[in-house]
C-alpha cells in the first residue's frame, strides 16, 4: 500500500482533488476536517471535543487529532492506499504519521503541496462559505485566524518534508482539471 498527502493552504482545492485522484489511484481518502465535521454532525464525544478548536478557525489538539486518524487507516486498509487531505499539519502529526505508516508497512510516496496566493484563497473561502454551510468558512476573522495557525504550526512541515526528499509542489492555480493533471504527473513519476 502507497500513502500520498495532499497539502496547501485552507482553500487550496485539496478536497476537491482528492475527488479525482482517489478514484484515479483507487486511494481511501482521508480529509481529518470532513472527519471532524462528521462528528460534530453527529455530536460525538469527538465532535464535541473538537468543536470548541474548530469554532475558533485553531487546530485541533495533536494528540486528538492523532488518535482519530489512526482508527480512519485502521478501518480502511482495502484500498491500494491512502490519500491524506489536511494531515497532518504539525511536526508532531507528521511523526506520528510516519511511525504508524511503519507500523502498518504503507509506503510513503510524498508530499505534494498545492501552491496560491492568500488573497486569493481567503475570498474563495469566503464565497465556498456561501454554500458550504461551514460556518469557519464565513467569517473572516476565522478564515484569517486559520492563515495564522497554517504559518505558525503547518507552514513549517515544508522543509520538514524537503529535508527528507518527500516535497514537491504544484501550481494550484487554473482550471481544476489542470490541477489535476499536474498533480498526476507528480504522482506517476513517484509511484
Ligand atoms: P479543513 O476542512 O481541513 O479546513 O479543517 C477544518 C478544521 O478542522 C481546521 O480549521 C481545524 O480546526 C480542524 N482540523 C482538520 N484537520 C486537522 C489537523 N490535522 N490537525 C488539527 N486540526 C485539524
Amino acid at each position: 500500500m502507497i500513502a500520498i498527502v495532499l497539502f496547501g493552504k485552507p482553500g487550496a482545492g485539496k478536497g476537491t482533488q482528492a475527488q479525482f485522484l482517489k478514484e484515479k489511484y483507487n486511494l481511501t481518502h482521508i480529509s481529518t476536517g470532513d472527519v471532524f465535521r462528521f462528528n460534530l454532525k453527529n455530536d460525538t464525544e469527538l465532535g464535541k471535543q473538537a468543536k470548541v478548536f474548530i469554532d475558533k478557525g485553531e487546530l485541533v489538539p495533536d494528540e486528538i487529532t492523532i488518535n482519530m486518524l489512526a482508527n480512519e487507516v485502521a478501518n480502511n486498509m482495502d484500498k491500494a492506499g491512502f490519500l491524506f487531505d489536511g494531515f497532518p499539519r504539525t511536526i508532531k502529526q507528521a511523526e506520528a504519521l510516519e511511525e504508524l505508516l511503519q507500523e502498518k508497512n504503507i509506503k510513503f510516496v510524498a508530499t505534494i503541496g498545492i501552491d496560491a496566493d492568500d488573497e486569493v484563497l481567503v475570498s474563495r473561502i469566503l464565497e465556498r462559505g456561501k454554500t458550504s454551510g461551514r460556518s469557519d468558512d464565513q467569517d473572516e476573522n476565522k478564515i484569517r485566524n486559520r492563515y495564522i495557525e497554517y504559518n505558525e504550526k503547518t507552514a513549517p512541515l515544508i522543509k520538514y518534508y524537503e529535508e527528507k526528499s518527500k516535497y514537491t509542489a504544484v501550481d494550484g492555480i487554473g482550471a481544476i482539471e489542470e490541477v489535476t493533471e499536474r498533480l498526476s504527473k507528480v504522482i506517476d513519476t513517484l509511484i
